[in-house]
């Protein structure tokens, strides 16, 4: 069987229906038939079934984007861009069933998944924008030549997806991979397949033609990694963990397939003596606390001068007090559960190895009065812990931070950069001089200044070292899907047969 239309939630009874994968512009069951559960972390229990895809699913959805990939190129840039900004405007349509979808399965906060969702046009306008406008350049050469360069899409793009930030990410690098011509195939995470497939019904209803936009939904290890490993596949976007990265690029080099690698962090919040102390505690608490710290630039490890630690923690803890953790569809929650049983298995874990480590400071437990159920979690914070420690050195992916008190410029860079990981920083201060001299030392693919991580279309992200390679978003985001094809032409209309590049005799 196939249809044109995918999932239908039932908002009260918190369960949805219908998710098939979408091949060639069809939403149909897995090949084998096989299924698994998607649970909603505020309860434990399932909202739906979802298609468990395997090889032979992958296949046919690389076997439909390559067969459409050269029309598609050439499809005019002002076409396809007229394609996205029709997928905006669905999407403004339909955001409220998105956002209740995102919230139900990744576990955000109603509210926020609300805001997340409304921000999904400006990533889908931008790239619109930018289709007919990004291009090569034209190179001096020797001669009467004119030599020029051309971008051209990859083909066939792969993108897999984590469970953070399910339809953001998605659409993050989805959207410039369709405005620079390629075709796309994507594998989202298996705990929060169900908004991929909401968009897969906006995409076809936008009028993308067939087998332009696939989603393939399933485990990593099988439909993951078979997506990986697909010798059509000519770019891959994947983010999530850097253990999973460093699989996906060995399954991407059998094909040398170009790879953009989006991976973890552990982020420093970094705090002047002469900051604003509420500003920076508000910015400590973003950091580590969004997205109950399922984020990857997730400030995780506190820097704060020994001169102000004190009273900072004062703050923080009084700030913690009032942080309301709950069930993300009750009203004023700020903090949802974590996505899955083994997210929070993990992280529990990690607070046992704090303890051993270093002095719980606040948290720690379960909140009280969390429904029963669901995956819930205090907001945590160490002290008294050194650099080495586990907790301070590894990606927890929870609401857990550890703080380290410092006194020199020297001192916080060395600690700050002793890390495999180079995602992102944030610094709070006012003497602008410092913040910037610091900034300009530390080994991270973003700073912010006085500001909290938000994530917008215009401004590169991606890290250094083990936290990635290439960039989402900005015009950097550009290199990530195109390829350089070079154009020499001859303008004396003959060959000057028997001449070198210098116009010497071979
Ligand atoms: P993960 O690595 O477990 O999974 C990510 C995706 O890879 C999922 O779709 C999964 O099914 C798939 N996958 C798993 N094994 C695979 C394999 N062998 N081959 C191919 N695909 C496979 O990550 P996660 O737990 O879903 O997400 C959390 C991680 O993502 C954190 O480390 C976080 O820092 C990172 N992240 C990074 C960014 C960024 O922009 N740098 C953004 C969000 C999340």
């Amino acid at each position: 069987m196939s249809v044109t239309q995918s999932l239908t939630l039932d908002p009260d009874a918190r369960t949805a229906e219908n998710a098939m994968i979408f091949v060639d512009g069809a939403f149909v069951a897995a090949a084998s038939g096989g299924t698994f559960p998607t649970v909603d972390p505020n309860t434990g229990k399932t909202i739906a079934q979802v298609p468990r895809a395997d090889g032979t699913d992958v296949d046919r959805a690389v076997a439909a984007a390559k067969r459409v990939a050269v029309e598609w190129q050439f499809t005019d840039a002002i076409a396809r861009a007229g394609l996205l900004r029709a997928l905006a405007a669905k999407v403004t349509e339909h955001a409220d069933e998105l956002a209740r979808l995102e919230a139900l399965d990744s576990g955000h906060y109603l509210a926020k998944a609300q805001e997340l969702v409304g921000a999904i046009p400006l990533w889908l306008d931008y790239w619109a924008s930018l289709a007919d406008k990004v291009g090569g350049r034209t190179i001096e050469v020797p001669g009467n030549k004119l030599s020029f360069t051309v971008l051209e899409p990859l083909g066939v793009t792969a993108h897999i997806v984590p469970w953070n930030y399910p339809l953001l990410i998605l659409v993050r690098s989805c959207a410039p991979a369709l405005a620079l011509g390629n075709t796309c195939v994507v594998k989202p995470a298996e705990d929060t397949s169900l908004s991929a497939l909401k968009f897969a019904e906006l995409v076809s209803e936008a009028g993308f033609p067939d087998g332009v936009f696939n989603v393939v939904t399933g485990y990593g290890t099988e439909a993951g990694a078979s997506l990986a490993a697909h010798p059509d596949v000519a770019g891959i976007t994947f983010t999530g963990s850097t253990e999973t990265g460093k699989a996906v690029t060995k399954l991407a080099a059998d094909h040398i397939a170009q790879v953009n690698l989006e991976l973890g962090g552990k982020s420093p919040t970094i705090v002047f003596p002469d900051a604003d102390l509420d500003d920076a505690v508000e910015a400590a608490v973003q950091g580590f606390c969004s997205h109950t710290g399922q984020v990857c630039v997730a400030g995780t490890r506190l820097f704060v001068h020994a001169d102000i630690r004190d009273e900072f923690l004062g703050k923080l803890t009084a700030r913690l007090d009032s942080t309301q953790v709950g069930d993300g569809f009750a009203d004023g929650t700020q903090m949802g559960p974590l996505v899955s049983q083994k997210q929070y298995d993990r992280v529990r874990s990690y607070i046992e190895t704090g303890k051993t480590e270093g002095t719980l400071h606040y948290g720690g437990g379960r909140p009280a009065g969390a429904p029963d159920g669901g995956y819930f979690i205090e907001p945590t914070v160490f002290v008294d812990v050194g650099h080495d420690a586990r907790i301070a050195r590894e990606e927890i992916f929870g609401p857990v931070a550890s703080v380290h008190s410092w006194s020199t410029e020297d001192e916080l860079v060395e600690a700050v950069n002793d890390s495999i990981y180079g995602l992102f920083a944030v610094l709070l201060g006012r003497d602008i001089t410092r913040l910037l001299s610091t900034a300009r030392r530390l080994q991270v693919g973003g700073v912010m200044i006085n500001d909290w991580f938000g994530e917008l279309p215009m401004t590169p992200h991606g890290g250094h070292k083990q936290s990635g390679t290439g960039r989402e978003e900005g015009l950097e985001a550009v290199h990530g899907y195109t390829q350089v094809k070079h154009v020499t032409v001859n303008l004396d209309g003959s060959l000057r047969a028997g001449t070198d590049w210098a116009g010497a005799p071979l």
